[in-house]
């Protein structure tokens, strides 16, 4: 029986593997998401072939997850998928480090738990209680029940460094003596460096944060199959720290970041940096007058951001690309790696609404051609396409790469007034000679530009 379960393990992490490699294109996402899934299932019916347990629990556990999660996913608006993932994040967290706890208690009254083992309870305790908090103040920012920018107040990193250093003494203790006031002071203070670790970073830093977490929560699960002895959660937590830290590493490249930048660097807030007074004043134009500039367009670039999820307007975009194809313009859809508020959100979203895969431009290859490009629009983005990021040296976002809009030789900016983008930093861009605003909810103003087409 053992061996077939290492068999079902060892299959099941092949699927886990071929899995993702299928989500790095568009054309093979779905399906590589299925075959990971169905690897899930196999390592799941191992796991519980395996028995050794009280099926109670277990049966209880999937009913109350099982319609907890359910409903929640049904409920859930996509604008509030980012912030629900972030949570997700978290859970995998506890439940590592509850994992670590039981361990623990198991050993209790059983004699010393071997060295190797408290390690693994150690750091699946520290990782997971990090990544629970932590992902419990990303929600909370992402969801706007909390302020979005970066709380900090003196001594906050030496706070951090002290606590961190603590922890590590503690844990150094709780494995050499196997004292559970240890323990319990390690999950004390590593729930408490979560929220002190998340709270200074915000604004635009946020998208690392996220990638960030939910490596750790691949980290902690993988400490956890240490604990339990289970292969393929130390395969599957590896898989996710792993994919993780590199999209980590992505997110920061494409804010033009190091990682320690992200994690120590406040967002602005330490430095006070806030970016230099804008002057003039942002032009509207109305649908109609729009619709014969985009009429003689003979190239257009539409630019996604927030924004569009949060209208839904993506099918309404399409349509209003397909009528700009067949007008004669080329058309594309420019996609920054850090719009909207979750990796690959605008990517979702444009993939939902059937735009071909060969229209979607990466920031580094549409950026060349932008001053060649008739009409940028801009659909509920702001911070992605903020000029400020390349020209004022004051601004907080100062380096972060942006699509350059401002080069086109008009942009349209649909959004609904002049409100802030997730930075809560003015964008430049609106106050350009080349900038017209159409002021709208962006669906609204999409289906409108596409009626006058049809007209
Ligand atoms: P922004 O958050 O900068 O801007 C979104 C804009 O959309 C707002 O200015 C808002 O203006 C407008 N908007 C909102 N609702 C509508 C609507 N119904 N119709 C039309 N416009 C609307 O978005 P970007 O995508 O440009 O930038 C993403 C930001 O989020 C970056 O700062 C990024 O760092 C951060 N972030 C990204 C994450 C990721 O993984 N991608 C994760 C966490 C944060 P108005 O209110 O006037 O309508």
């Amino acid at each position: 029986m053992d061996q077939l379960i290492n068999i079902a393990y060892i299959v099941a992490s092949v699927l886990f593997i071929f899995g993702i490699k299928m989500l790095g294109s568009a054309d093979t996402a779905r399906r590589g998401n299925q075959i990971s899934a169905l690897g899930m299932l196999l390592a799941v019916i191992a796991t519980l072939l395996a028995g050794g347990f009280d099926w109670t629990w277990i049966i209880a556990g999937l009913v109350v997850g099982g319609v907890i999660g359910g409903v929640w996913a049904q409920k859930v608006q996509m604008t509030g998928m980012p912030e629900l993932v972030a949570l997700f994040n978290g859970f995998g967290g506890i439940a590592s480090l509850l994992v670590g706890w039981a361990e623990e208690a198991h050993y209790l009254g059983e004699g010393k738990m071997p060295a190797v083992t408290s390690v693994a309870v150690a750091l699946a305790i520290l990782i997971g209680g990090i990544t629970f908090t932590g992902s419990v103040i990303a929600y909370l920012k992402l969801s706007g029940k909390m302020s979005g920018s970066a709380t900090v107040f003196a001594g906050q990193k030496a706070i951090n460094a002290l606590i961190l250093v603590a922890i590590l003494v503690l844990s150094g203790v709780f494995v050499a003596s196997g004292q559970v006031w240890a323990l319990y002071a390690i999950i004390g203070l590593s729930l408490l460096l979560g929220v002190l670790g998340v709270l200074p970073i915000g604004g635009g830093d946020m998208p690392v944060v996220i990638a960030f977490l939910n490596s750790c929560s691949g980290l902690a699960a993988s400490a956890a199959g240490f604990v339990i002895n289970n292969n393929v959660l130390i395969v599957a937590g590896c898989l996710v720290g792993a994919s993780g830290l590199i999209l980590t590493v992505i997110m920061c490249k494409a804010m033009n970041r190091t990682v320690s930048n992200v994690f120590f660097g406040s967002f602005g807030a330490a430095t006070g940096k806030t970016g230099a007074q804008v002057e003039g004043e942002m032009k509207a134009i109305s649908v109609e007058d729009a619709f014969y500039v985009l009429e003689a367009a003979q190239s257009v670039v539409f630019v996604p951001g927030y924004g569009m999820a949060v209208a839904q307007a993506q099918h309404a975009v399409k349509e209003l690309g397909q009528i700009l194809e067949k007008n004669g313009a080329e058309v594309r859809f420019a996609i920054h790696p850090v719009a909207g508020r979750m990796p690959g959100h605008m990517n979702v979203l444009l993939a939902e609404a059937d735009v071909p895969y060969e229209q979607l431009c990466e920031m580094d290859d549409v950026n060349p051609i932008m001053s060649t490009v008739d009409v940028a629009i801009v659909i509920g983005a702001n911070d992605v396409v903020n000029p400020a990021a390349a020209e004022d040296e004051s601004s907080p976002i100062y380096g972060m790469p942006i699509i350059n809009v401002h080069e086109a030789r008009t942009v349209f900016a649909l959004k609904r007034g002049q409100g802030a983008g997730f930075s809560g930093l003015v964008n430049t861009l609106f106050f350009r000679e080349n900038c017209r605003m159409i002021y709208g909810d962006a669906k609204q103003t999409m289906t409108d530009l596409v009626a006058q087409f049809k007209d």
